[in-house]
């Protein structure tokens, strides 16, 4: 089979992911490389997924990959600070 690459996405594990606890309402973020249970996800869900254990409270809680703006956004904020800083 011959593939083509017509247009190229981003790995979901190439982005950060985050994950609000529903137990103890903490919020996490990680980088994709510490995504332990990885699920693609099908048509029907909201996308790729995984479960980890919440470092607050030890509960089980759902990350999901950050999306491309709001990424983009939190760079644009840090960059915005390291400048403040020079
Ligand atoms: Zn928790």
């Amino acid at each position: 089979m011959v593939m083509t690459v017509i247009k190229q996405g981003n790995p979901p594990l190439e982005k950060k992911w985050k994950g609000t606890c529903s137990s103890c309402r903490s919020e996490v973020e990680c980088l994709g490389s510490d995504i332990t249970n990885f699920e693609a996800g099908d048509y029907r869900s909201l996308g790729p997924f995984s479960w980890e254990t919440c470092p607050i409270c030890g509960a089980q809680m759902c990350f999901q990959p950050v999306k491309d703006k709001e990424a983009s956004n939190h760079y644009k904020l840090n960059d915005t600070l390291g400048m403040d800083y020079v």
